[in-house]
């Protein structure tokens, strides 16, 4: 019996080059996708251009060819994709299903972060407006999420979220907005992504439906975090990936996911460690629990 057609992606924000947590999650959604025979895509999330710059952009690019991750086809880069959110914020508007805000980050806070439709009904603004998802109160907003990692996982959106932001004041539009546009535009069926973005997965579930979109399949990934327990990230200046060592580090990685790379492995060329990881690749083994490394991981010995 043939596999369903896989399409999976990385994408990728450019606010710096990628560090060994983003390893992580590049390395499994190219193997999960791999391992089905599938299509492994690259979208640059490059929405905010105020953090982002196409020079990271482009060391994301050699960074994954060096570490032997060769995307499928054209990279889509969501800069080039703004007139086409727009115009589904149209679309979204004309069926009541979106408005203007101008409420500021402050009022949205003193809420608890849940928006109250303040400004469902509102015509006249005062300066800049943003524009939100309406999110009725309706069963449709209880969203049950089957991670292939972290189980079910469950989320009222109009309880725990309510009416979200699609498109900024600053006139940028969201990250939900843009990547579930995208995921139905790239036909993407497996997302593989760090376990920080389970949270946003049901409102973007939501949207999916209120935009009739299908369904997409998720895995959530451990985070890779310091000694602090803190997500490795660049604005914790986590150390920018090494070009030098990709064999011992992409081992390193296969570790993190808990798949068990064999000790002489370690050092071994490149595509063999990954031909054996694509063989072996088992999500069931991937653990849920962050995943805690000193900082230079490339300068580590195998066990
Ligand atoms: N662009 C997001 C990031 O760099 C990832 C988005 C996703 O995988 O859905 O964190």
């Amino acid at each position: 019996m043939s596999l369903p057609q896989y399409i999976g992606r990385f994408a990728p924000s450019p606010t710096g080059p990628l560090h060994f947590g983003s390893l992580v999650c590049a390395l499994a959604s190219y193997l999960d996708a791999k391992k089905c025979n599938g299509t492994w895509l690259l979208r640059i999330e490059d929405l905010d251009p105020l953090r982002e710059s196409i020079r990271h952009a482009s060391t994301i690019q050699d960074q994954l060819d060096i570490h032997g991750l060769h995307w499928d086809g054209e990279i889509l880069y969501q800069s080039n994709r703004l007139p086409h959110y727009q115009d589904i914020i149209e679309d979204l508007k004309q069926n009541n299903l979106a408005f203007d805000c101008d409420c500021n980050r402050k009022r949205v806070k003193e809420l608890g972060g849940v928006y109250d439709g303040q400004c469902r009904n509102k015509i006249k603004f005062r300066g800049d407006v943003s524009t939100r998802l309406l999110v009725a109160k309706t069963e449709e907003t209880k969203i049950f999420i089957n991670d292939e990692v972290f189980g079910d996982y469950y989320q009222d959106v109009y309880r725990c979220v309510g009416d979200f932001i699609l498109k900024r004041r600053d006139g940028f539009f969201s990250y939900q907005l843009a990547s579930v546009v995208d995921d139905e535009k790239q036909q993407i069926t497996h997302v593989v992504r760090g376990s920080d973005l389970l949270p946003v997965t049901p409102r973007q579930r939501y949207l999916q439906k209120c935009l009739n979109y299908r369904s997409l399949r998720y895995a959530h990934l451990p985070l890779v975090v310091n000694l602090d327990n803190q997500k490795l990230s660049k604005q914790r200046k986590a150390p920018a990936l090494r070009n030098k060592d990709a064999n011992k580090t992409i081992w390193h990685a296969l570790n993190i996911l808990h798949q068990k790379p064999p000790s002489y492995l370690f050092g071994a060329p490149l595509d063999q460690i990954l031909s054996w990881a694509v063989w072996k690749w088992d999500i069931s083994l991937v653990p849920t629990q962050n995943q805690c490394v000193i900082n230079d991981i490339s300068s580590r010995s195998a066990f």
